[in-house]
């Protein structure tokens, strides 16, 4: 058995830190202070990590004031430089991977690949974030008048704002910070309370490479609760953007908040990732696709697949292959080899776990497999109910391993089923057949921000623009194009003539 107390021992002395932690930065930790703090558990089994002190109100105005005057000075700095910074960064945390994945593992209870890869993410957002810093371009358009030039820029936005969730403790900062960073941008940061360990420790190894590369503040860190810093953070007019990941409901609120001020927002909101099984899918593939997608994380992540919509012809096959899987799944601590499912966050978690199984059953719904605890703590079993469309707890996300299986009998039915939910973020079909995976992905098709085809709703890779429709609030980080959103768009009209022209004819003599 892992003993979780020795690990944290070891990472702490490698990652300079300790059992009271500072988790305010801005340039320089401030004091840790015992009476405005809080402490970091390990869901694994109830370990103490860390005490982490938060910022007060005069803390978080003065770090934006900081990362306001280190944006004049980090937006001159020519992109590519920044590009060579973030490289930097990254270098350096590819450097710590392993403990800092055994952080986000004791914190946030993932397994360990899954830590690791958290990490990995990390570093690979930070590469593509470089590449990024040579390619900020615009476009030059044919002006209609003599002696013109119109073109479009990119400008950097000011200082930004990031709040993120509990489930990936560290990757979505990076998502945020780095491509932030590389377009001339200074950030804040305020993590979720449940794992503000690991947001210190990320900091702690990229305050080093601020402080010997002599950089002004690019990025600060200010913990403390969603409802007096994330509510400041969408307030305030000094942070043009607020980048959110979080639940639909927080992020309604903070929508509102933030366009009552014509601010910016990119949200990152829940998602009721549905897989479709076809008769003409590779089971196989289908089997392994659904049980990672539905069982990783213990179903804690945004893209976990928490609906399956099977074709009736193979209905009882597949749900008895994939209950095999489910009886062999090993459960238990995230730390030990061969586990792969790991604990749920916390109590509360566990609670709305067996709230959603007892009001699908109430509705009709009936359990396949699952339903209770396993051992002590915050371990469930994963869990399959078989459902039918109108049950109202299926358009709900419950952050727990819970799959509903809905049968189908014709290919437009499934994809009606697929849809009918308030959230718009991952999707998936399993088939062989081009016409159904084209009309998957054909505006008939899935609705969502993500359509894969034989492959997981969960998993994304990070070179691809990454969020969702609906109810999954429409923001797009990470890959492709998705740095514009650090920016403003400016158009620009140049007269390099000797007259004033005026476009679509207008005359205003004045001689
Ligand atoms: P949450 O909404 O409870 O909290 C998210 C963040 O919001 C935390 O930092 C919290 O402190 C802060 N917050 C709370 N109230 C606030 C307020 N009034 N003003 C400003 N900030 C406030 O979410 P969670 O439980 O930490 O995370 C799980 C949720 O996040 C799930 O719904 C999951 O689907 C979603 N998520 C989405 C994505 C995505 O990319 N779409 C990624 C990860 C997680």
């Amino acid at each position: 058995m892992t003993d979780i107390k020795r690990v944290r021992d070891e990472t702490f002395k490698k990652l300079d830190l300790n059992e009271n932690n500072s988790g305010v930065y801005n340039g320089k930790w401030l004091e840790f202070n015992r009476n405005n703090s809080i402490e970091s558990v390990s869901p694994i089994d109830g370990t103490f990590l860390s005490r982490i002190s938060t910022a007060t109100e005069s803390d978080y105005d003065k770090t934006i004031e900081i990362i306001s005057r280190a944006f004049v000075e980090w937006s001159e700095t020519p992109a590519p430089s920044r590009g060579m910074i973030i490289k930097k960064i990254s270098d350096r945390i590819l450097e710590f991977k392993e403990d800092l994945g055994k952080i986000v593992s004791m914190e946030a209870g993932k397994v360990t690949s899954e830590g690791q890869g958290e990490i990995q993410e990390m570093v690979d957002i930070g590469y593509f974030s470089m590449g990024i810093s040579r390619q900020i371009y615009g476009n030059t358009m044919a002006s209609e008048r003599p002696k013109h030039r119109l073109f479009e820029q990119y400008v950097p936005l000011g200082p930004i704002g990031i709040i993120s969730a509990f489930n990936f403790p560290s990757a979505v900062w990076s998502w945020n910070s780095f491509l932030a960073a590389v377009v001339g941008d200074t950030s804040v940061w305020k993590p979720s309370s449940k794992v503000a360990l690991t947001s210190v420790a990320v900091m702690k190894i990229i305050s080093k490479v601020v402080e010997e590369e002599s950089l002004p503040p690019i990025f600060a860190l200010v913990n403390g609760s969603g409802k007096i810093i994330g509510d400041l953070m969408s307030g305030d007019r000094r942070l043009p953007l607020i980048s959110f990941t979080g639940s639909v409901k927080t992020g309604k609120n903070i929508a509102t908040k933030v366009s009552g001020r014509l601010g910016k927002t990119i949200l990152e909101l829940g998602g009721n990732n549905c897989a479709i099984v076809s008769e003409k899918c590779d089971m196989n593939i289908a089997l392994k696709g659904v049980a990672f997608g539905a069982m990783a994380t213990a179903g804690q992540r945004c893209t976990s697949t928490r609906r399956v919509v099977i074709n009736q012809k193979i209905y009882d096959e597949f749900i008895g292959k994939l209950k095999k899987i489910y009886e062999n799944v090993k459960i238990g601590n995230p730390l030990e080899n061969g586990v792969l499912v790991g604990p749920l966050i916390d109590n509360d978690a566990v609670s709305n776990y067996f709230a959603a199984i007892e009001t699908a059953k109430k509705q009709g719904g009936k359990l396949l497999y699952g339903g209770s605890k396993h051992g002590n703590g915050n371990y469930v079993l994963p869990t399959i109910i078989e459902a039918e469309e109108g049950m109202s707890i299926t358009r709900d996300e419950t952050f727990a391993p819970i799959l509903y299986a809905f049968k189908y009998s014709d290919f437009e039915e499934a994809v009606r089923i697929h849809n009918d939910v308030p959230q718009g973020l991952s999707s998936t079909i399993f088939t062989n057949d081009l016409r159904e995976e084209e009309y998957f992905l054909s505006a008939r098709g899935s609705d969502c921000g993500i359509a894969n085809v034989n492959t997981s709703t969960a998993g994304a890779e990070i070179g691809g623009a990454f969020g969702g429709e609906k109810d999954t609030g429409g923001g797009r980080e990470s890959g492709s194009d998705a740095w514009k959103s650090y920016m403003r768009r400016q158009t620009v009209t140049k007269n390099f003539g000797n007259d004033v022209p005026l476009s679509q004819g207008v005359r205003f003599n004045i001689d």
